[in-house]
């Protein structure tokens, strides 16, 4: 079997691996890019992005990646729509096996893997999706001024995304399956105290209902676990934050992972704990999760790469 050797491997195509791409392009390490199974990452499952800086006018999600991922290809990447299917991080240089069964030796490898929104999976969860149905209010909350939504969930992102759609929204209901939220106490003073939000613990939320045409939806469908009685929630928008799930399932027993499965990176690098491996963007970062510093930290890795090859 030919074995390709390669200087860099990234995994992921969202927009850290892209923006490592063109860093690690522009300084001639030719890197082989892995584009995985949502090729562009969670950018593509949004619409519109406003907050991208660059862009005056709203550009939409899937267009700002195939952009990005035009501008690897410009500085000099391979991108492959293909993923790895297994690494070997034992030893230098790595071994990585991919899911068409080549095999590639690489001096150094950027994980860019991301991380998925969980969802609830409930009927009419993934009909709705993107018409009125979110897992990022960040992303989605500007569209729904003057609405009626809901955030399901009881976590930190729960009551921050609660309190970022209080800028837009005329009432926000928190549903949540128990009686005491997860949030920190600080969050959860200020949700307590805000005029907009009401607070539903212990409701299950078992459906999502809506309109065919337009396709929209109008209500959730609740179980309320203290009654046992069943409700409907009229809404224009519901935003699911029950958590994330970074994408890290080919590292595991390999590198150390946080209780919730993201990757340990050194303080203010992308360096993990074994040399010449370097992580960038959701994979690693629980706290900001947005496309421009899953920009920045890609940067970063390029960066980190770049010297260890240099000094290696
Ligand atoms: P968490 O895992 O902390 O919370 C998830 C919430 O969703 C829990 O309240 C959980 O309920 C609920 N939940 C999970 N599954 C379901 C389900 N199937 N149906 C209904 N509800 C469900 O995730 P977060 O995303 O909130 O936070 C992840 C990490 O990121 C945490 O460490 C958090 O502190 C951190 N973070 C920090 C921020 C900050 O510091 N500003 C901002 C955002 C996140 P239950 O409580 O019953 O288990």
């Amino acid at each position: 079997m030919v074995v390709k050797k390669t200087e860099l491997l990234i995994i992921g195509s969202g927009a850290a691996g892209l923006t490592a791409a063109i860093y690690a392009g522009r300084a001639n390490l030719k890197p082989v890019l892995f584009a995985g199974e949502q090729p562009g990452g969670q950018l593509t499952i949004t619409t519109e992005v406003e907050n991208y800086p660059g862009f005056a006018e709203p550009v939409l999600g899937p267009e700002l990646m195939a952009v990005m991922r035009k501008q690897a290809e410009r500085c000099g990447s391979e991108i492959h729509d293909l993923s790895v299917a297994e690494i070997d991080c034992s030893a230098s240089p790595f071994r990585v096996k991919i899911s068409d069964g080549a095999v590639y030796e690489a001096r150094s490898v950027i994980i860019a893997t991301g991380a998925k929104a969980k969802w609830l999976n409930i009927p009419g969860e993934a009909k709705f999706r993107g018409f009125g149905v979110s897992a990022c209010a960040t992303c989605d909350g500007f569209f729904f001024r003057g609405a009626e939504v809901a955030v399901i969930g009881g976590g930190n992102t729960a009551v921050e995304e609660a309190l970022f759609l209080t800028k837009f929204a005329s009432k926000v209901y928190l549903i949540h399956r128990r009686d005491t939220l997860r949030a920190e106490a600080v969050m959860q003073d200020k949700l307590f105290a805000h005029p907009k939000i009401q607070f539903m613990p212990d409701r299950v939320t078992e459906a999502m209902i809506g309109t065919e045409n337009p396709l929209k939806l109008t209500a959730l469908q609740l179980k309320n676990l203290k009654t046992g009685a069943s409700e409907t929630l009229t809404v224009d928008g519901a935003f699911v934050a029950i958590g994330h799930q970074p994408q890290t399932e080919l590292f595991k027993n390999q590198l150390s992972l946080d209780a919730e499965g993201y990757i340990a990176v050194k303080p203010g690098t992308t360096e993990t704990e074994i040399p010449g491996l370097f992580a960038a963007g959701d994979v690693s970062d629980k706290i900001y999760r947005q496309a421009v510093t899953a920009a920045g930290t890609g940067c970063m890795a390029a960066l980190d790469a770049i010297r260890f090859l240099e000094r290696d």
